[in-house]
């Protein structure tokens, strides 16, 4: 079995909306514009429509008709991101963006439209017993965690879910590949500070100061301790220091010196254990050189942990649909974060991959030297996807109601 036959039917329609919303891209709780055409659109659908969740968040709830009146119904959740990335596009086809500056480098236009295909397809259907809630989310991106303003607006108060899911396309996997895995399968993301004090001084008079700079290069390499020898090999993690700010002259030692980076893990154990290895680290090492330190520790994202019952019955509805050669169902671990963990800590469900391909359905006059791949000014989504992911997203919502 593959795609739906009707659904092939609109695919121009929801590549030219994919290409409008790629051509229009927003920043992270910006999506004005996006959430006006979802908005416009599920309310042509017949679809009831909810707005001001997270500030751009919509929710489209879909009553299948066969519901039972009274008692609670069963309820899914099925997500979409809607914001772009603060990146140049180096593409230059018809539908590049038209903002400098702003970029839809995730594929987050693609990932709205085929969930809004999959929504024009349920809502003239409708046969099924119970409510489908589709979330369109701002703010993925850049730490800005849009589900956690999705749900701090109430999301699941108003719209339970009784499971979520949510798709991600991934370029290098083939088109109709579809890639799962159980358990940890995104890295949390976090941000650190470290603020070294000291007595700044001459530099040619170091006995007379607290030179935080060498202080700051010892910490760099000890902060790779914390991987190497203070915790337990087989957990992955990753501690980068991607900033470090001291001094404004050549013959002054400056009083103080800031490292900033970021700390990976797949679990929070990990990470509770970076963190607090790291600020012992940061407070004592600087104080025997007589000095200060000081760690501010910002947690983002969580790690993405799918679930494994939600994850089985996700991958059967790719294998029975596509075929199990195209399903992947032990994928790698993915170093990158996502904020659907926030939802995933709350409600049972899980979060796919599809593939997006190696970037052959660029027109090769029209990008530039990049590959195609998330994030990098090359990068498009590849509209073969949409029927692929509406039918996905049609099947999964009809196997859910079918249990
Ligand atoms: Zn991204
Ligand atoms: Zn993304």
């Amino acid at each position: 079995m593959s795609t739906i036959a009707e659904i092939d039917t609109t695919h121009e329609e929801f590549t030219i909306l994919r290409r409008d919303i790629h051509a229009h891209p927003e920043l992270a709780f910006q999506e004005n514009r996006t959430s006006d055409v979802v908005a416009e659109r599920l309310a042509s659908y017949g679809i009831e429509v909810h707005r001001g969740l997270g500030k751009t968040g919509v929710v489209g709830v879909l009553r299948g008709s066969k519901t039972a009146a009274g008692g609670k119904p069963r309820s899914i959740g099925v997500r979409a991101d809607m914001d772009a990335l603060p990146m140049p596009e180096h593409n230059r086809f018809a539908h590049a963006s038209r903002h400098e500056g702003r970029m839809h480098g995730c594929g987050h236009d693609g990932h709205t439209a085929m969930l809004l295909g999959a929504a024009k397809y349920l809502a003239k259907h409708r046969d099924f017993d119970g409510i489908v809630n589709f979330i369109f989310q701002p703010a993925e991106e850049g730490g800005n965690a849009g589900a956690k303003a999705m749900m701090k607006d109430g999301l699941f108060e108003k719209f339970p879910c009784d499971e979520i899911y949510g798709i991600h396309n991934m370029p290098g996997f083939p088109v109709g590949h579809f890639a799962f895995r159980k358990g940890p399968t995104m890295a949390s993301s976090n941000r650190f500070d470290i603020i070294v004090r000291g007595t700044g001084g001459h530099a040619a008079q170091p006995h007379k100061a607290v030179d935080t700079i060498v202080i700051a290069a010892e910490l760099v390499g000890a902060l790779q301790t914390l991987i190497s020898r203070h915790k337990n090999p087989i957990d992955v993690a990753v501690v980068s220091v991607t900033q470090i700010h001291a001094g404004d002259a050549y013959n002054v030692l400056p009083g103080e010196a800031v490292i900033k980076g970021t700390v990976r893990t797949f679990s929070t154990e990990v990470l509770d254990e970076i963190e607090s290895n790291m600020r012992r680290m940061a407070e004592m090492l600087p104080q025997a050189h007589g000095g200060s330190g000081e760690l501010k520790f910002h947690r983002a994202y969580p790690p993405l942990v799918n679930w494994d019952a939600q994850t089985e019955f996700a991958m059967k509805v790719a294998q029975d649909t596509f075929g199990a050669e195209n399903v992947d169902g032990n994928t790698p671990q993915h170093g990158g974060a996502e904020d659907f963990s926030f939802y995933l800590q709350e409600v049972p469900g899980s979060y796919l991959f599809m593939g997006n391909g190696e970037g052959a359905h660029r027109e090769e006059k029209y990008i530039g030297m990049g590959p195609c791949e998330l994030h990098n000014p090359n990068y498009d989504f590849n509209d073969a996807l949409l029927p692929i992911g509406s039918t996905y997203w049609v099947k999964l919502v009809g196997a859910f109601f079918a249990r």
